[in-house]
């Protein structure tokens, strides 16, 4: 199940400190080594195991005062109807003030649990004078300061507590590949030109509660299910909501994926939405393909494909296990291979290597090139299993694991994705005692 917490207030209370504070940096040291800045509103988070995406709703909505009839209050709506909770903020240090009251009105007739956070409760003095904040009436006030930190570990041991984590799979494993990408990449003609052929739709996933955008597929024998995220902008009657509304389902088909199929017209290349998204859908484990779409449009010789594959790679950086495809859906170019390639994702992400394996092809790998010492001490990797679970991961018994260096864990990669297909499939390495 998706879990989407959405940040919302007036401009100014910290929305864009907290979602800072949140969203995890230091474990992403290794995949966020990317050339393609991004712009970011949306970000992983975890909190005691358990995983979400938190939406700065500041970076969608730049309403004042006299805009929260006509504009904020529609994203508000939006936010509560998309997301699993909300954390309401106010400002100790300015107080209550009408724009508050007015958000309050709003997230009041939710039913999906409000967080009202008063920050910038820097000081003792400070969190006293959050109490003002009861007057909105609407429960609990968690005093925080988005600054330092303090409060938040309360706070998100009770948003985190709201969470569905119904984390069996649904459709009995069939894979659930999500279409991905920036508008007019191509993604309603891509998931058109699927359905005109040979193959048929079984059923379309009648009653979910996601507007039935879930259609299951079978070709060549392959059943999956395509998550289709062209049609949201389509029911979406607010011209102005669509890109907030947008994200927010795009961020469910993500979290609800096995695979995401993601879009770019080749003419445009990556930009830093599509970093964002492939950096985002890593971090949850995802497979991941990128589908350069609208080949068509470029002019081409014998090379192109390799070059602007190799411009791509650099882009990506350390996302670079991610495969590329070449298509023309209007051409129904390489459409069937596209599919084919998110299934074959699929089977990689669930691949299990067997310890004597993993063993017998890794060892020698290490032998060859062991961690470096440090301080004089040597670090012995002694064995290598597959842990247990959805997607692939590996703990390697040494001595000394904390002296195991991003580099040398890059290199322990590179081999275990040289010796084993993991193409399009995030590899997670541990190091533990032994
Ligand atoms: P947003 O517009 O709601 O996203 O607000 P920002 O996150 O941009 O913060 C607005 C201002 O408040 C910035 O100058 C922040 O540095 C400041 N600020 C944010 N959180 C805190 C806090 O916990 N304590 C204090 N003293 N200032 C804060
Ligand atoms: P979506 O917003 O991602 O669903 O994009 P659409 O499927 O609506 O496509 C946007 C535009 O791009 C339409 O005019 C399509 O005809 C066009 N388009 C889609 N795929 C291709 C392609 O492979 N080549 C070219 N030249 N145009 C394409």
């Amino acid at each position: 199940m998706a879990n989407i917490v959405a940040i919302v207030g007036r401009p100014n209370v910290g929305k864009s400190t907290l979602f800072n504070r949140l969203v995890e940096r230091r474990k992403a040291i290794m995949d966020d080594e990317s050339g393609v800045t991004r712009d970011r509103h949306y970000g992983y988070a975890e909190w005691t195991g358990k995983h979400f995406t938190v939406v700065d709703t500041g970076g969608y909505v730049t309403g004042s005062e006299d805009k929260f009839e006509s504009e904020i209050r529609k994203q508000v709506e939006i936010a509560l109807e998309e997301c699993t909770a909300a954390i309401f903020m106010v400002d100790t240090h300015s107080g209550l003030t009408d724009l508050d009251k007015d958000f309050a009105n709003v997230l009041r007739a939710s039913k999906k649990p409000v967080f009202l956070v008063a920050n910038k409760a820097d000081t003792t003095e400070r969190i006293h004078e959050s109490v003002e904040f009861y007057e909105l009436g609407m429960g609990e006030v968690y005093p925080v300061s988005a600054a330092t930190g303090s409060g938040t570990g309360e706070l998100l041991d009770k948003v985190v507590a709201e969470f569905d984590e119904g984390e069996e799979d649904p459709d009995g494993g069939i894979p659930r590949l999500a279409i991905l990408g920036r508008p007019n990449v191509g993604k309603s003609s891509f998931l058109n030109a699927l359905l005109g052929k040979e193959r048929t739709i079984v059923t379309d996933e009648a009653g979910t509660t996601r507007d039935a955008v879930n259609t299951r597929y079978k070709l060549y024998g392959n059943d999956f299910i395509l998550t289709d995220t062209a049609g949201i902008r389509k029911k979406s009657k607010v011209k102005e909501d669509i890109e907030f509304y947008s994200v927010l389902r795009s961020l469910q088909a993500l979290q609800d994926s096995d695979v995401c199929i993601i879009l770019l017209d080749a003419e445009r290349g990556l930009e830093a939405q599509d970093m964002n998204i492939i950096s985002l859908a890593n971090k949850y484990n995802k497979g991941i393909m990128i589908m350069v779409n609208k080949w068509d449009l470029i002019e081409k010789d014998s090379k192109t494909a390799d070059a602007y594959k190799k411009a791509l790679m650099d882009k990506l950086g350390l996302l670079d296990y991610i495969p590329i495809i070449f298509t023309s859906v209007i051409r129904k170019q390489r459409i069937f291979q596209a599919i084919e390639l998110a299934i074959q994702i699929n089977e990689n992400r669930s691949k299990k290597i067997a310890t004597s394996q993993l063993n017998d092809v890794m060892l020698p790998e290490i032998e060859r090139n062991p961690p470096p010492a440090i301080k004089g001490k040597y670090i012995k990797i002694k064995y290598i299993t597959q842990l247990p679970g959805s997607v692939p991961t590996f703990a390697f018994f040494c001595n000394l694991p904390q002296y195991i260096k991003a580099p040398y864990e890059r290199f322990l990669q590179n081999k275990m994705r040289k010796h084993f297909d993991f193409t399009g499939v995030p590899i997670r390495l541990y190091f533990r005692k032994k």
